[in-house]
């Protein structure tokens, strides 16, 4: 069976949200940021609040659209290879010139690509088409009306809509604004984004390890990936398995995030868990379970003023102030399991606080190259490696393999109502980043 049938009714447990409802859950919780206005370089990767129109035509004048000879197409109608048409070189517009050039019936003007078209010149003969000369030109072939020309609004008219609220500025767009003669644009700014890795095994990379330690690696990876999809991303490292310290963490950093991202302390091991137990206090994060593997473990809400509750949480919960609550995710410490979680949850909440819903990861259909197992009831994302149109799943899928994480460029979809599937079968792919 291939991973596009039915669901099986027996495989949904209640006690688990659906991968689906736990997202759309997140992103109805989720108020975009304050547009602003920010200076053009600074604006990429934001999302734009505003449209933005063309202030003059595009281009604003006609101009040649390559180095040559202004012409009247008239005069140059009979040249050819073995009768060339010999004109006179009046002059030479470049780029830039504000000059006003005439063409006069029977002559030439030199012209540069860019530069305004003479009035009075309707054709431009390419300077690969004639013998280069400078005060007379031969011509060996025919021009025909408006040849190499580019003219006045032949791109956008004045007033024209080029760019639309809700796109995302990309380097194209960029230009576009500039182009439109824009300084400054009004775009909802990239989110600042902040993680905390908690655990009392947790040693810096570039410190020695003693045994029972760890290199905090979900830290680095967590702000890597907010920074990829678009975020400013700060990280804070080895918060100690301390009940106490959590919170005074999370309020420290409160003022400067619009996003808080935890990972660790989360799971079912009670007092260790001081992620969970400090937020829960708070009422306004839920702490859920998720239909994947891996990723079970997931909690978000919205902490500090304006806080409003997290998913599932009904009424009352937290405060109706004014103010901005921050959204929190808290992510498991493992961190295959952290990373799946970011890319699935974390990812289109970045998008949400631009107000944008364009960074769930592509998803294509591949073959698979060996069989794959998952566990009834819960969606697999298997880490994989895509090549092509076929898709090899790696040995280590243990959702602490962070070795095995980096060799995969994908992630294998295996459907909740799957167990395995067999080599050969066609499954969904999503491309990882
Ligand atoms: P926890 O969710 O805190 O119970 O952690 C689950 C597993 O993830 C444990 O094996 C932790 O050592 C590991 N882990 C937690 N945080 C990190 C981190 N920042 N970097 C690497 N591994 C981590
Ligand atoms: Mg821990």
């Amino acid at each position: 069976m291939t991973s596009g049938a039915t669901p099986d009714a027996t495989a949904v447990d209640s006690s688990l949200s659906s991968v689906e409802a736990y997202r759309t859950a997140i992103l109805a919780a989720i108020a975009p940021l304050a547009p602003a206005s920010l200076e053009l370089a600074a604006a990429e990767g934001c999302v734009l609040a505003e449209d933005v129109t063309a202030a003059v035509a595009l281009p604003s004048f006609d101009n040649s659209g390559m180095d040559g000879y202004a012409v009247r197409a008239a005069d140059v109608a009979g040249a050819a290879e073995d009768s060339p048409v010999s004109l006179p070189v009046t002059g030479e517009v470049a780029a830039g010139d504000i000059g006003a050039h005439r063409l006069a019936p029977g002559t030439a003007i030199r012209i540069m690509t860019g530069a305004q078209l003479p009035a009075e010149a309707d054709a431009v003969v390419p300077v690969e088409w004639t013998d280069g000369g400078a005060a007379r030109v031969a011509i060996r072939r025919a021009a025909e009306h408006g040849n190499a020309v580019r003219y006045a609004g032949g791109d956008a008219t004045e007033g024209e809509t080029l760019l639309t609220a809700g796109t995302r500025m990309r380097p194209m767009q960029i230009a576009v604004a500039a182009s439109a003669g824009r300084s400054a644009v009004t775009v909802r700014p990239r989110p600042r984004v902040v993680v905390l890795s908690t655990g009392d095994e947790l040693t810096e990379p570039g410190s020695p390890l003693v045994p029972g330690r760890i290199w905090d690696s979900n830290s680095y990876m967590i702000a890597a990936a907010a920074r990829e999809a678009g975020a400013i991303a700060y990280r804070r490292s080895g918060v100690p398995d301390d009940p106490k310290g959590v919170l005074p963490a999370l309020e420290e950093q409160l003022a400067h995030a619009d996003l808080l991202i935890t990972t660790g302390g989360v799971s079912m091991g009670g007092e260790h868990d001081v992620v969970k137990a400090a937020l829960r206090e708070l009422g306004t994060v839920t702490f859920r379970k998720v239909a994947m593997q891996p990723g079970m473990p997931q909690g978000f809400g919205v902490i500090g003023p304006g806080g409003a509750g997290g998913v599932g949480a009904q009424g009352g919960a937290g405060g109706v102030g004014a103010e901005r609550g921050v959204p929190i995710f808290t992510l498991p410490g493992n961190p295959v399991s952290a990373y799946v979680s970011f890319q699935m949850f974390v990812r289109p909440a970045i998008a949400a606080l631009q107000g944008a819903d364009d960074l769930s990861l592509p998803s294509v259909r591949a073959t698979l190259t060996g069989p794959v197992r998952s566990p009834s009831g819960r969606r697999s994302y298997l880490r994989a490696v895509l090549d092509g149109s076929k898709v090899t799943p790696l040995s280590g899928q243990g959702s602490h393999q962070i070795a095995y994480l980096g060799r995969a460029n994908a992630l294998i979809v295996v459907p909740e109502w799957e167990t395995r599937l067999p080599a050969d079968d066609e499954v969904e792919v999503l491309v990882l980043p």
